[in-house]
């Protein structure tokens, strides 16, 4: 039972606020009140939230039998040439950053990068640093950054950066999208808060929560750019930088074993709430020195049903 239920009065009027806050059981998510100030949010629901570190495997370890591994990688920043070593597994995963201004020449490399490693699948999310992903921000051409960047994208021709994903020609890119990977349904969303005027970056509240309603319930593998409140989020500044509205998704109505995600690189790190393991997955550190090694786990190959399972019900 939620602590808020068990605050309801004999009337059976909740004595709390009404409205539903991360923890809570409904699988209806509004918008908090205080979305815009995650750190107070986090202050007020912490003490009924879980929080326990979780130590990574070591790539080193044998695989069990039956298990796939996933390699969990974000952040990289155009910086892959001087990252420690990436262990091998089946599936790679990039939770995005993974140029600094995403030139045509940082994907190339980045894309040839990829098709050096062995894994057998590899998923890749924009971050807000793939200001040339963000097509919304590439028709407007006004944002801040992009008008402090222009010259670097006067080389893509007209249009051009409209087929950018398309050299990506290595790996799975996701935006807002779903894949079927050895038996995991992974979904993959580039979206954060609003930080100095980047890519894929929407207010706090409603517009976030709007791409997070589109995450289906029966993911296994969560990837966001962004991380959510209270787990990997904790910037160098104190404040707390996660979505709101995304740890009440993960938490209430999607609930996958694994969410991966990168931003903010000082909370590098592996938490779990007890159902949610939450990867950080950031490789550059705050000063962008790419010096975090790959995260790694393993789960067990999903069983597929056989024919005779399926109509033996
Ligand atoms: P990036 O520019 O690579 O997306 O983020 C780099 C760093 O900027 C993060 O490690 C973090 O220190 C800071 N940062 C990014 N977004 C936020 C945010 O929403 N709030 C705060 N406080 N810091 C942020
Ligand atoms: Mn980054
Ligand atoms: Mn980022």
């Amino acid at each position: 039972m939620s602590f808020r239920r068990m605050l309801k009065g004999a009337s059976g009027r909740s004595l709390a606020s009404k409205e539903p806050e991360p923890g809570d059981q409904s699988t209806e998510i509004t918008v908090h009140p205080e979305t815009r100030n995650p750190t107070r949010v986090w202050d007020t629901i912490r003490y009924k939230q879980k929080v326990d570190v979780v130590k990574p495997i070591d790539p080193a370890t044998p695989k069990p039998r039956d298990h796939v591994r996933f390699v969990c990688i974000s952040d990289t920043h155009s910086k892959t040439g001087a990252m420690p070593e990436i262990p091998e597994g089946d599936v790679l995963i990039h939770a995005g950053d993974f140029t600094k201004i995403s030139r045509r020449k940082e994907v190339v490399n980045f894309n040839e990068f990829l098709g050096t490693l062995p894994h057998r699948h590899k998923i890749v999310i924009a971050g807000n640093h793939e200001l040339t992903f963000d097509q919304q921000l590439m028709s407007e051409r006004n944002s801040h950054v992009f008008m402090s960047f222009a010259s670097a994208f006067e080389g893509l021709k007209k249009n051009e950066w409209k087929e950018i994903r398309s050299l990506l020609t290595n790996c799975t890119y996701l935006e807002d999208s779903q894949t079927h990977v050895m038996g995991f349904k992974i979904y993959g969303s580039p979206w954060q808060p609003v930080f100095c005027d980047w890519g894929f970056n929407l207010p706090r509240g409603q517009a976030l929560l709007d791409k997070w309603n589109k995450i289906p319930e029966d993911t296994d593998i969560l990837i966001t750019h962004g991380p959510p409140l209270g787990h990997g989020d904790l910037a160098s500044n104190g404040c707390r930088a996660g979505c709101v509205e995304l740890l009440s998704t993960v938490q209430r109505r999607v609930r996958p074993k694994y969410h991966v995600f990168g931003h903010i690189h000082e909370g590098y790190g592996v938490t779990t709430d007890g159902q949610t393991t939450f990867v950080n997955a950031a490789i550059c550190d705050v000063h962008y020195r790419p010096c975090n090694p790959p995260i790694v786990f393993d789960l067990p190959t999903p069983r597929v049903p056989t024919v005779e399972a399926e109509s033996s019900v």
